[in-house]
């Protein structure tokens, strides 16, 4: 079984974003990049997969410009064999990269296609359901647990109060929730090892795809500065703060 995994490179959730002076955008400069977390979750997965003898090849895919090899090259040091980049500008919009990731399914035919749940830069959560449509697969979102059973896929998934669980048929999609899986850490030996594994790059073109815009980003803001707070002698003084300045009691 072929898996396919899309992988968006982000800003590293350890890294306080700011926003650029003229609030055009969120400023990139000299700021740490990453694999998005729930993209490397989906990783595990599939490398999981495949030392458990389910899958056969996993391969990592990526869309935008030459640095996102850079998150592709970390898929390959997790376990993947190798990757595709497609190549576009940075900050293609959900329905772009759907409709690529589509190309690229109709070209590798994989039985099972893992997304994150969301990039954790644009918050957008659309692309697996997006490439769900597309496709016309199945797709299991926000799963917390998954398992192949010959033709069909188990996925349980994390809603609101409680989980469900759906049978799907293979070809399918999967994106995945934080408690799927704790990704390991690459080691040096295979982050060596990655360098040398097959990475091809392809056009929009190459997939028939024409990249076009619908949304146009207005403004990025960052949240309003929290005021410092005071230090109150006594129960008797906070109390008549919250009453008569506060006014919420
Ligand atoms: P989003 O819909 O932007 O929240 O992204 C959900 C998931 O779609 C991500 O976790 C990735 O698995 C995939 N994805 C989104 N954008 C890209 C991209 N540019 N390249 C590869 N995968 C992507």
């Amino acid at each position: 079984m072929k898996v396919l995994v899309a992988v968006k490179r982000v800003v590293d959730y350890n890294v306080k974003v700011r926003a650029k002076a003229d609030g055009s955008d969120v400023d990139l400069n000299n700021v740490k990049m990453a694999i998005n977390p729930f993209c490397e979750i989906a990783v595990e997965e599939a490398v999981r997969l495949k030392e458990a003898g389910v899958a056969t090849e996993v391969i990592a895919v990526s869309v935008g410009g030459k640095a996102c090899q850079e998150q592709i090259r970390t898929a390959l040091a997790l376990g993947a064999d190798r990757g595709i980049q497609v190549e576009t500008e940075s900050g293609v919009e959900p329905l772009v990269v759907a409709k690529l990731l589509k190309g690229v399914v109709d070209k590798e035919q994989p039985q099972l296609v893992i997304l994150g749940k969301q990039s954790i830069d644009g918050d957008n959560n659309q692309t697996g359901q997006m490439l769900g449509a597309l496709t016309g697969m199945p797709q299991g979102t926000f799963a917390s647990e998954i398992t192949v059973n010959g033709e069909k896929l188990k996925v349980t998934r994390e809603i609101d109060g409680g989980l469900q669980t759906l049978s799907l048929s293979l070809p399918a999609i999967v994106t995945t929730d934080l408690r799927l899986n704790e990704p390991r850490y690459a080691s040096l030996p295979n982050i060596m090892k990655a360098k040398k594994k097959q990475l091809d790059v392809l056009t929009p073109a190459d997939l028939g795809v024409e990249v076009t815009r619908h949304l146009t980003q207005v403004k990025v803001q960052p949240p309003a500065e929290r005021q410092a707070g005071i230090k109150v002698e006594d129960v008797a003084q906070l109390v008549d703060k919250l009453k008569n300045e506060a006014k919420v009691i």
